[in-house]
């Protein structure tokens, strides 16, 4: 996939690699009243998708399972679970278990999908306080979305054709192009590491800040 290494700070618009937002996020925005613990959130094989979250320690893994559907991984309802060890052969975690109970530098992976798995690996990276809110999960910060060149003309690509994701070097098309292919093949690109996966449209716009819905007009 392409290259991309940056991410935006959703409180402030900075623009850092994966690395720098983690200490950008403890050093410029560690302060308030709510004990949290700060979250690396990456595709377990597509680390270029990533996200930083704050948590309290008492809320448990099932809200992060449903924030994790929101932003990059529902499509129509399927299973989930969450393992020890950051490896797909870990101990399941129930999702009653609290943020809290992990040590710093753990790392678990969660799986949607039982059969098209979508792997996320988790890290618990360290220790952070915000102001008080109801929200368990907290979005800091995300990584630009990646951009694909169309597989026949280069312009940016808005759609995967998943047919050919499997043997093909590009199934990237432009909204042009795409319009000779099979229609039904077609997902669109998104900020995700389930896209082209299902039925894999997008998140519902509750992100905008670096991801557009599906249907809209791209810049
Ligand atoms: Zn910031
Ligand atoms: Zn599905
Ligand atoms: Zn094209």
């Amino acid at each position: 996939m392409a290259t991309v290494s940056k991410g935006n700070c959703y409180l402030c618009g900075a623009e850092l690699g994966k690395t720098a937002m983690k200490n950008h996020i403890l050093k410029k925005h560690g302060e308030g009243e709510q004990e949290c613990v700060l979250l690396k959130i990456e595709g377990a094989y597509e680390k270029n998708y990533w996200l930083y979250v704050d948590m309290p320690p008492k809320s448990s893994l099932s809200s992060l399972d449903q924030f994790l559907r929101d932003i990059w991984l529902e499509c129509c309802g399927h299973m989930s679970a969450f393992r020890a060890g950051g490896g797909r052969w870990g101990e399941d975690i129930g999702k009653s278990r609290k943020v809290g109970s992990f040590e710093i530098g753990d790392k678990i992976v969660h799986e949607y999908d039982f059969g098209s798995t979508t792997e996320t690996l988790i890290t618990f990276v360290g220790k952070t306080k915000r102001p008080p809110q109801r929200k368990a999960v907290r979005p800091l910060a995300r990584n630009v979305p990646p951009k694909f060149p169309c597989a026949d003309c280069g312009a940016e690509a808005a759609y995967i054709d998943t047919e050919a994701m499997y043997d093909s070097e590009n199934p990237f098309y432009c909204e042009k192009c795409a319009e000779s292919r099979d229609e039904d093949m077609l997902l669109p690109v998104t900020n995700s590491p389930r896209m082209g996966v299902c039925g894999y449209c997008g998140d519902q716009d509750t992100f905008a800040f670096s991801s557009l819905p599906f249907g809209d007009e791209r810049p």
